[in-house]
């Protein structure tokens, strides 16, 4: 009997057609496929019919799945199945857990792979026209998780973050947009710094709200638009101004997407 093998593998962020080739075919060899909330509808039709399917993320009314059942259900199906997919939103490495699943596997002696995917960073700031980096306007990119629990103070350097010639991308910052907003503004970063969420960005649900920096959470509550939400501070999202391609509804420009109307 061949070895089985668990490919923990990155989906990107919606669009099917920024899967890689790699994540195609494996999803098409699988076995089974163990999938959570992030990954699109659009991707998973792409899974032939005959593949076992598992969801381990929020469905209505119900939690996902905690991590450390995830990790042993992995294991167990490694155990029964050859080619087991563990397929993730974005990246399976970049606030994905992926790297806590590969080092579950590791300790079980469970041989596997990574099949990188297009995070949300990337993905959302390409769609918007916003270049994560360019030439006098930012010299680098800083990736950092918004979620923490409300009782507990953001960990986060601010001194560190408000660096006005980076480009910083939050993940998961929704529920503290006021104090991600206020903490940049008190250690030094322009309040008018150009700014930008994205809910839900590359698929036709898409939603967004150019704004800056101080105003962004009210613009964001006003606009009524949720999880999941990517925000990027920086300079060049005023590229978007000259940039912006994509416009998934363009029946409803405002809700949808329209820069100059929802601005
Ligand atoms: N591994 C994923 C991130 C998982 S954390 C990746 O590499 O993209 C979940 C967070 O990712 C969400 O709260 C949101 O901040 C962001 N995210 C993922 N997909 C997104 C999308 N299509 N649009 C906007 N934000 C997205």
């Amino acid at each position: 009997m061949h070895e089985s093998k668990v490919y923990l593998v990155g989906a990107g962020p919606g669009d099917p057609g920024l899967l890689t080739i790699k994540a195609l075919h494996l999803l098409e060899k699988a076995d089974v496929v163990v999938y959570d909330r992030l990954v699109s509808d659009a991707i998973l039709d792409l899974i032939p019919g005959g593949v076992a399917r598992i969801n381990v993320g929020k469905a209505a009314g119900r939690h996902s799945m905690p991590q450390e059942q995830i990790n042993d259900l992995l294991v167990s199906l490694a155990h029964s199945r050859r080619r087991v997919v563990r397929l993730k939103g974005g990246d399976p490495f970049i606030f994905g857990r992926g790297s806590e699943e590969a080092l579950h596997l590791h300790r079980h002696g469970i041989s596997f792979e990574v099949v990188p995917g297009i995070t949300a960073a990337m993905a959302c700031a390409a769609y918007a026209g916003v270049p994560l980096t360019h030439r006098g306007l930012s010299r680098g990119v800083r990736l950092v998780t918004g979620h923490f629990r409300n009782d507990e103070p953001i960990d986060l350097d601010w001194r560190a973050l408000a660096d006005p010639d980076a480009t910083l991308v939050i993940y998961m910052g929704l529920a503290n947009l006021d104090r991600i907003s206020a903490g940049l503004i008190a250690a030094g970063l322009a309040p008018v710094t150009p700014a930008l969420a994205v809910q839900n960005g590359t698929t036709p649900a898409q939603r967004r709200v150019f704004s800056d920096l101080r105003n962004l959470p009210q613009r964001v509550r006003e606009a009524g638009i949720g999880a999941p939400l990517l925000t990027i501070i920086g300079r060049t999202v005023t590229l978007a101004d000259v940039l912006d391609w994509y416009f998934p509804d363009e029946e409803f420009p405002c809700a949808a997407n329209h820069r100059s109307v929802c601005a």
